[in-house]
């Protein structure tokens, strides 16, 4: 996994996580969310945040949020506390849902 501080996105999107897989001849190529990935990136578009206002904490969110979605975890719907919700609810670090997704993805 790289993590990239970016500078502009060109749109009001903060932050993104692009997957790789290796093609039949090893080139790293474009994967989607459900291929075997090979590895990923993850983008913070800094100067996008710096204009719409983000704190330093909304940056955490953001980096950890994408980097949630780099361990293969998704979006969640709004009722539930955790990094992977898009809006409003802020943790920047892990919470006991996350660290329970994690560990059934990934073990302990
Ligand atoms: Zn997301």
């Amino acid at each position: 996994m790289s993590v990239i501080v970016g500078g502009l996105s060109g749109t009001d999107v903060v932050g993104r996580t692009y997957y790789f897989k290796k093609n039949y001849l090893g080139k790293i190529v474009t994967a989607s969310t459900s291929d075997t990935w090979y590895c990923t990136d993850v983008y913070g578009y800094n100067e996008t945040m710096n204009i719409l206002g983000f704190t330093t904490q909304d940056k955490r969110h953001v980096f950890c949020h994408e980097i949630g979605h780099a361990l293969s975890l998704d979006h969640v719907d709004s009722t539930i506390y955790s990094i992977m919700h898009e809006a409003d609810i802020l943790p920047v670090s892990p919470v006991s849902y996350d660290e329970d997704n994690l560990v059934y993805k990934w073990g302990s």
